[in-house]
C-alpha cells in the first residue's frame, strides 16, 4: 500500500495492539458515521446527540479513566489521536468528548479516593462534563474571576456567572472555578469543586449563536446561590490556582490535536482537488506556484505533528515540566490550521467559498484554536517570558 509522509510519521507512534484496536474502531466510527453527519450539524447547530452516543458505545470516556473507577485507560499519545480523528470527521464532535477529558483529568489528578468513587462512574457511563473557568470580565486573566465560594457548614454556597462553557448545557459535572470568600488574596482565593447537574440554583442563561463548532455548545451559566456538597471541594480552598495551570498543560495538547485534526482534513481536501480540477489544460498541481504552497503546507504540517508526538511522549514518559513545549504546540498547531483551512479555501478557487465544500466550513471551525485556552498571544508572551533571566 502507498504511504505518504504522513502515513509514514503516523506509523512512527508506538501504541499497543489493544489501543491500535481502539484506534481503528475511532477510526470507523470518524469515517463511517460521523463524518456524514458534520455538514448537517453545521447547518443545523443542534448538539450532535447521536454522535456523542455512538462515542460513548465505544466506550471512549474510559480511555482516560484509571480502572479502579471502572474505566481503562490507555497512554496519552493513543488519547490525543483519538481527539484527532474525531476532529477530523466533525471538530463540534471533536471538541465536547475532548472536553469531558479537560474537565475530568483534574478530578482524577487531584481529587480524594471518595471523590473518585463517587464521580467518575459518572463518566464512565457516558456523562459529560464541563471545564467552568472564564467569566464576562476574566478570560485571558483567568485570575480575575468573581465567584464566589462561601462555606456554610458541610455546604459550599457558589455565587456568580460563567461564559463560553464548552458543553455547558448538557454537561453532567461541572469543574468550576470560584474563589474562597474567606482568603482576601486574589490568586491565593482560586478553589475548584465538582458541580452536579441538577443543583438548584444552577442556569443556562443562553447558549452562544458561533462562526464555527456550531454543534457544540457553548454557554453561559449564571450559579445563583448553588449550595455545593462541601465534599466536592478539589483538594483545599486556595488549591484552584495550583490544579488550573498544572490542568491546561494537559489540555492544550488536546487542542493541538483538535487543530490538528481540521489541518488534516483540509490539507487532505485540497490536494484530492487540485489533483482532479484542470485550468489551462493542466492540473492545478501541475503549477509551479501551487506545488510551492503545498510543499511550504505539508512541511509545516510535517513538523507540527512530530510536535504533538514529542510532547505526548513527554507525558506519557512522566514528565511534569513540559508546559512551554504544551504552549509551543497549542499556538503553532493552531496558527496552522487557520494557514491551512484558509489556503484550502484558495485553492478550491470560487468553489470553496461556497458550502458544498467541506473547506468552507472547516475555516470557520479553525478559528477557535487560536483563541481557546489561551489566546495565541498569551501563549507566544508565556512562551517568550520563559527565556527572561530571573
Ligand atoms: C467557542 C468557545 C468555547 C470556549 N470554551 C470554554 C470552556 O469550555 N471553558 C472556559 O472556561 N472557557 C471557554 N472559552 C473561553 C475562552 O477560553 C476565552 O474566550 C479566551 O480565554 C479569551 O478570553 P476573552 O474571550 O475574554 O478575550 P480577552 O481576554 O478579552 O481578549 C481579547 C483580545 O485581547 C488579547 N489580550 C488579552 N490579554 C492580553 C495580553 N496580556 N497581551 C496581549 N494580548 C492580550 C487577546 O489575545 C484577545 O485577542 C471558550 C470560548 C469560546 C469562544
Amino acid at each position: 500500500m502507498y504511504m505518504n509522509v504522513f502515513d509514514r510519521l503516523d506509523a512512527t507512534v508506538a501504541f499497543s495492539d489493544e489501543e491500535r484496536m481502539l484506534i481503528d474502531s475511532v477510526r470507523l466510527l470518524a469515517r463511517e458515521t460521523i463524518m456524514p453527519r458534520a455538514e448537517r450539524y453545521d447547518r443545523s447547530g443542534e448538539f450532535p446527540w447521536d454522535n456523542v452516543r455512538a462515542i460513548n458505545e465505544l466506550g471512549l470516556n474510559a480511555m482516560f479513566i484509571p480502572e479502579a473507577y471502572g474505566g481503562a485507560p490507555m497512554s496519552y499519545a493513543a488519547y490525543l489521536e483519538c481527539v484527532r480523528e474525531l476532529s477530523k470527521a466533525c471538530a463540534s464532535t471533536g471538541a465536547i468528548w475532548a472536553t469531558n477529558f479537560h474537565a475530568i483529568k483534574p478530578l482524577i489528578d487531584f481529587g480524594t479516593e471518595e471523590q473518585k468513587q463517587r464521580l467518575l462512574p459518572v463518566m464512565v457511563k457516558g456523562g459529560l462534563a464541563a471545564l467552568t473557568i472564564t467569566e464576562p470580565t476574566a478570560g485571558s486573566d483567568a485570575t480575575g474571576m468573581k465567584t464566589q465560594f462561601r462555606p456554610e457548614g458541610d455546604r459550599i454556597v457558589v455565587n456568580g456567572t460563567k461564559t463560553f462553557i464548552t458543553n455547558g448545557a448538557h454537561a453532567d459535572l461541572y469543574l468550576l472555578f470560584g474563589k474562597w470568600s474567606e482568603i482576601e488574596d486574589g490568586k491565593q482565593a482560586i478553589s475548584v469543586l465538582v458541580l452536579e447537574k441538577g443543583t438548584p440554583g444552577l442556569k443556562v442563561v443562553r447558549e452562544e449563536d458561533k462562526m464555527g463548532l456550531r454543534a457544540s455548545s457553548t454557554a453561559a451559566l449564571a450559579l445563583d446561590g448553588c449550595r455545593a456538597p462541601r465534599a466536592n471541594l478539589l483538594g483545599r480552598p486556595g488549591d484552584g490556582l495550583k490544579i488550573l495551570l498544572a490542568s491546561l498543560n494537559k489540555s492544550r495538547p488536546s487542542i493541538a490535536a483538535h487543530a490538528l485534526g481540521i489541518a488534516r482534513a483540509a490539507f487532505e481536501d485540497a490536494v484530492a482537488y487540485i489533483n482532479e480540477r484542470k485550468q489551462s489544460g493542466r492540473r492545478i498541481i501541475e503549477f509551479q506556484g501551487i506545488q510551492f504552497l503545498l510543499a511550504d503546507l505539508a512541511a509545516e504540517l510535517a513538523m507540527c505533528e512530530a510536535w504533538l508526538w514529542h510532547v505526548a511522549r513527554m507525558v506519557d514518559g512522566g514528565a511534569q515540566d513540559f508546559g512551554v513545549e504544551a504552549s509551543m504546540l497549542k499556538m503553532r498547531a493552531s496558527d496552522l490550521a487557520m494557514r491551512i483551512t484558509t489556503e484550502a479555501v484558495q485553492l478550491h478557487g470560487g468553489y470553496g467559498y461556497c458550502k458544498d465544500y467541506r473547506v468552507e466550513r472547516l475555516m470557520r471551525d479553525a478559528k477557535i484554536t487560536q483563541i481557546w485556552e489561551g489566546t495565541n498571544q498569551i501563549h507566544r508572551q508565556f512562551i517568550g517570558r520563559s527565556f527572561m533571566k530571573k
